[in-house]
C-alpha cells in the first residue's frame, strides 16, 4: 500500500528517484581521557579538523552558481566567520588542555554552551543562528570522525538522481546537492522560508521539508516520488501510480520547453482580459530574470536589502544609487519600491529596537511602526526614493500597514519630504504613486479606508496568512496550518480586491501565492488582475493566464465561497486546474 507523507513543499517539482538517507546531524560524542603528553596531538588534529572545514566551506563558496541570490555567499562566508571566531578556534582548545580530554568532546560542550545562550533569546533571527552554529559543529564533528563531508564530498555519481532523506538540510548541503545533480531532497526539519529553503527555490531543487518522523517510514535506497507542489513523499507506490507521476513529468518538461515561447506574448486570458504580471526583485540576477521572462515591471523591491548588506543604515546617498540603479535597469517599465521592513526575522545591527529582544518579533516594531517611530531612519529612505523618482516611473509602497492613521502619518511625512526638495530645487516625480500592502487582516477588513487613500493596494498573502492563521511563518513545527486557501483567508483577499475596484485603482498581489500555479486561477476568478512574482515563476503564470477564461472561473467562485474549509478549496483547485 501506498504510504503518503505530508510537508511543506517549498520548490515546485515532480520527482521520482531513489531514497539516499543522509546523516549529516549530531555524530554521537563521547568524552575520553587524553593522556597529558598527547594533549598537543589532539589540539593539532582538532586545528586540522578546523582547516579543513574551512577548506570545504571555501570550495562550497566557489560552486555558488551565479543564478544564486547574493545573500547565499553572505551564508556561507558567516559559517567560515564562525570557523575563525575564538568560540571555536580557541575556547574549545582552552577546554580541551584544561581537562585532558578528547576534541570532539571539548567542541561538543562549547556546542551546548552556545546553542544554551541562543535558546534563551525568545527571537527567531537569533534561532536562526542557532542552527548555524550546530550547522557549523556538526561539519567539523564529522571532520574528526574522519567521515569526510557528511556523506557526500567523494560520492558525487552515488548521489545524481537521488531524493536525499534528512533530518535537516544546510544551505552549504543544498549548494552541493545541486553540483551533485540530486533529484530532490526531503528533511524532517526546515520552514518554508528557512535558508536552505529560499535556496532550493532559487536553484529549482524540487524539496519538501517539515515531514514529521520522515526516517520513519522511509529506507535507504527505496523508490520514492516527491510531489512539491503538493508537499508530499511517497513511498511504496505501486506501477500505476508510478506511471501516473511520470506522465505528469513528461507534461511538466513539455510545458517548461515550450514556456520560453511566450516571452513576447501578452498575458491576456482567453476572454481577452488583460493582466499584469510583475517581478519581485531582490538582486540584480532578478532584475535579468525579469526581462528575460518579459515582465511588465517590478510590484516589489524589498528595500531591506539594501539595509542587510552593510554596517548598520545606509546613507540617504547610497539608498539613492541603489534605487536610481533599479529604476535605470527596468528601462522604463514601472518600480515598485517598498519602504523598509525591518524587524521580525530581519534585522540589521545597530538599526531598529536598540538590541531589545521582543516577545512576539512579527507582532512587534517592525516596517512602518519602526519607521514612524523613528524618523531618522524613515527620512532619508524617502528622500532617497523621492530622489531617484525622476529616472523612471516609480511607486513607493508602505509595508504592513494596520489602521489609517498609519497611513496618514506616513502620507504627511512623504508630503513635508517632498516639500524640502522642492525648497531645495531638487527634482522628484511630484505625482508619485503610494501604494499600500495588505498584510495585516486589520487592513484588509478595512481596505476601503486605506482604498480612499491610496493609488494602490498590493497583498503581502505571507504575512495576512501568517498573521490571519496565527501561524509564525518561520515556525516550522505550525507549517502544516499556513494555508493560503483557508476559507478566511480567501475573504480577506477577496474583500481587499472588492476595495480596490470600488475605489477605483489597482490592487495587486505580492505574496508568494500569487507566483504559485496552484493559486493562478483562483485569484483570477476572484478578480485579481496584477500578480507580482519570484521573476522564476513568471513565465508559467503566464502559461496558466493565456490559458484561463475570467468569465469561466468567476462562475465557479459561488462553490469556492461555499467552501467550509481549506481542503474543501484544495480539492475544488484540482478540478479547476485539471489541464495545467
Ligand atoms: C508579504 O508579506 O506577502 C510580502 C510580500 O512581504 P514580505 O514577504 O517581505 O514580508
Ligand atoms: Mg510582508
Amino acid at each position: 500500500m501506498t504510504t503518503a507523507l505530508t510537508g511543506i513543499g517549498v520548490t515546485r517539482g515532480l520527482v521520482i528517484g531513489r531514497a539516499h538517507i543522509f546523516h549529516s546531524i549530531q555524530p554521537e560524542v563521547l568524552e575520553y581521557n587524553i593522556p597529558q603528553q598527547y594533549v598537543d596531538d589532539e589540539v593539532t588534529r582538532y586545528e586540522l579538523a578546523l582547516a579543513r572545514a574551512k577548506q570545504q566551506l571555501d570550495t562550497i563558496r566557489q560552486h555558488i552558481p551565479a543564478s544564486a541570490p547574493t545573500e547565499i555567499a553572505a551564508f556561507i562566508d558567516t559559517h567560515i566567520l564562525m570557523l575563525e571566531d575564538s568560540a571555536l578556534s580557541k575556547v574549545p582548545i582552552d577546554y580541551m588542555r584544561e581537562h585532558q580530554c578528547n576534541a570532539e568532546w571539548a567542541l561538543k560542550y562549547q556546542r551546548d554552551a552556545l546553542v544554551t545562550v541562543f535558546e534563551e533569546m525568545d527571537d527567531p533571527y537569533l534561532r536562526s543562528r542557532r542552527d548555524d552554529v550546530d550547522h557549523v559543529v556538526n561539519r567539523v564533528q564529522s571532520l574528526l570522525g574522519d567521515s569526510g563531508e557528511q556523506g557526500l564530498v567523494g560520492t558525487e555519481a552515488s548521489l545524481a538522481g537521488r531524493v536525499i532523506i534528512a533530518e535537516d538540510v544546510t544551505p552549504a548541503e543544498t549548494i552541493l546537492f545541486k553540483s551533485q545533480g540530486v533529484a530532490g531532497f526531503v528533511s524532517e526539519h526546515g520552514g518554508i522560508n528557512s535558508h536552505a529553503a529560499i535556496l532550493a527555490r532559487s536553484l529549482g531543487i524540487p524539496a519538501i521539508v517539515g515531514v514529521h518522523h520522515l526516517r520513519r517510514y522511509i529506507y535507504h535506497n527505496e523508490m520514492i516520488a516527491l510531489d512539491s507542489e503538493r508537499g508530499m513523499v511517497l513511498a511504496d507506490c505501486d506501477e500505476a501510480l508510478l506511471q501516473h507521476i511520470e506522465s505528469r513529468q513528461q507534461i511538466a518538461l513539455r510545458q517548461r520547453a515550450r514556456l520560453a515561447d511566450l516571452r513576447d506574448r501578452s498575458a491576456v486570458t482567453l476572454d481577452g482580459v488583460n493582466i499584469e504580471l510583475l517581478a519581485n526583485v531582490e538582486t540584480e540576477e532578478d532584475i535579468d530574470l525579469m526581462h528575460a521572462a518579459g515582465s511588465d515591471g517590478i510590484g516589489l523591491y524589498r528595500t531591506e536589502m539594501v539595509f542587510m548588506m552593510g554596517n548598520g543604515a545606509p546613507s540617504e546617498e547610497a539608498q539613492y544609487s541603489a534605487y536610481r540603479h533599479i529604476v535605470e535597469r527596468a528601462n522604463r517599465a514601472p518600480v515598485t519600491i517598498r519602504t523598509l521592513d525591518l524587524g521580525a526575522d530581519k534585522q540589521v545591527d545597530g538599526v531598529g529596537r536598540g538590541g531589545a529582544i521582543a516577545t512576539n518579533p512579527a507582532l512587534g516594531l517592525r516596517a512602518i511602526r519602526l519607521c514612524l517611530k523613528d524618523p531618522s531612519l524613515f527620512y532619508p529612505q524617502l528622500r532617497a526614493i523621492l530622489r531617484a523618482s525622476v529616472y523612471g516611473k516609480l511607486r513607493l509602497m508602505l509595508p504592513m500597514l494596520t489602521n489609517v492613521e498609519e497611513l496618514l502619518q506616513a502620507v504627511q511625512l512623504i508630503e513635508d519630504v517632498k516639500r524640502e526638495l522642492r525648497q531645495a530645487n531638487i527634482p522628484f516625480d511630484d505625482d508619485i504613486p503610494i501604494g499600500g500592502m495588505i498584510e495585516v487582516p486589520a487592513a484588509a477588513l478595512d481596505a476601503d479606508a486605506f482604498a480612499r487613500h491610496l493609488d494602490f493596494l498590493s497583498i503581502g498573502t505571507n504575512d495576512l496568512i501568517q498573521y490571519t492563521l496565527a501561524v509564525d511563518r518561520l515556525d516550522e513545527d505550525v507549517n502544516h496550518l499556513y494555508k493560503p486557501a483557508h476559507p478566511a483567508v480567501l475573504k480577506l483577499i477577496g474583500m481587499t480586491i472588492k476595495a480596490g475596484l470600488k475605489a477605483g485603482i489597482p490592487v495587486a498581489m505580492c505574496g508568494e501565492m500569487a507566483g504559485d500555479a496552484r493559486y493562478i486561477r483562483l485569484l483570477l476568478g476572484m478578480g485579481l488582475r496584477v500578480f507580482s512574482m519570484n521573476p522564476r515563476a513568471c513565465l508559467d503564470v503566464r502559461r496558466i493566464v493565456v490559458n484561463s477564461s475570467v468569465s469561466e472561473l468567476s462562475a465557479l467562485m459561488h462553490s469556492v465561497h461555499r467552501a467550509g474549509t481549506s481542503n474543501e478549496v484544495e480539492e475544488l483547485l484540482d478540478r479547476i486546474n485539471y489541464d495545467i
